[in-house]
């Protein structure tokens, strides 16, 4: 089911995408950076938070689920994908094809659900590029040395690719600076807090909140309208 290509290309639909009334999150770490289980306990503190399953060509893990983890299929069914224009971004990620479909996004976003992506550093910068409110956050290890420790520990990498991600990883960890949160990964129960406290704080941001508050606002108009104060009983008059 896996296939090896050259590692490192990338590609993303000229397609801009409306980030209707909901936001995006894109959050990228090297492998074993532990962005997966900061992203579970993220979805079970933060309400009305969804989770964008990707397609793949990595053979599944044991365990991994498809549908649940990813949609697990053949190169020449990615590359049918890709030839009927279905990802919002797809890149080769140590020697994989990995993309994100745009359709299930785009019928999130329009129902107001925020949605977070779990994708590589490339596919990042394609969102980023594609989704100008995109929120992007990168996850970092407190050393390689305990990135090394969590990958090789979880084994389930041949040997191969363990040496392929983790050489991966010294590039990777650069890009942190292309991202607008940082969260270094020490303790996993702060980090997965600090997380939901990102995505709340950007749900508060002004800018995302423009029609409701007009939708507030326009309840003051019509009070106004309808309870007139005479003239000289007005609060802000200015006497000069
Ligand atoms: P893994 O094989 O460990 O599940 O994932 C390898 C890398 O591919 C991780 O950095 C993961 O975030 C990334 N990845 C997963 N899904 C996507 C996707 O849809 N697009 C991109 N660009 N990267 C992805």
């Amino acid at each position: 089911m896996s296939s090896r290509v050259n590692d490192r290309e990338q590609s993303a639909t000229a397609r801009e995408v409306s980030a209707g009334r909901g936001m995006l999150v894109v959050v990228s770490s090297p492998s074993g950076g532990g962005k997966g289980t900061l992203i579970r306990r993220a979805l079970k503190i933060v309400p009305n938070l969804g989770y964008s399953v990707s397609f793949t060509t990595r053979t599944p893990r044991e365990g991994e689920i498809n549908g649940r983890d990813y949609y697990f299929v053949s190169l020449d069914e990615f590359n049918q994908m890709i030839a009927s224009d279905n990802f919002l971004e797809w890149a080769v990620v140590h020697g994989n094809l990995y993309g994100t479909s745009h359709v299930a996004i785009e019928r999130e976003l329009n129902e107001g659900h925020d949605i977070i992506l779990e994708i590589d550093v490339q596919g990042a910068t394609s969102v980023r590029r594609l989704v100008s409110d995109a929120v992007s956050i990168f996850i970092l290890p407190p050393s390689f040395e305990i990135l090394r420790d969590r990958l090789t520990g979880r084994g389930s990498e041949r040997p191969d690719d363990l040496a392929l991600r983790l050489r991966n990883s010294r590039s990777e960890v650069e890009q942190y600076r292309e991202f607008q949160y940082l969260i270094i990964n020490d303790d996993a129960e702060r980090a997965a807090a600090l997380l939901a406290s990102i995505i709340y704080a950007e749900r508060a941001r002004r800018e995302r909140q423009e029609e409701v508050a007009r939708s507030v606002l326009a309840t003051f108009k019509q009070e106004a309208d309808g309870e007139e104060a005479p003239p000289g009983q007005r609060d802000s008059t200015v006497n000069g």
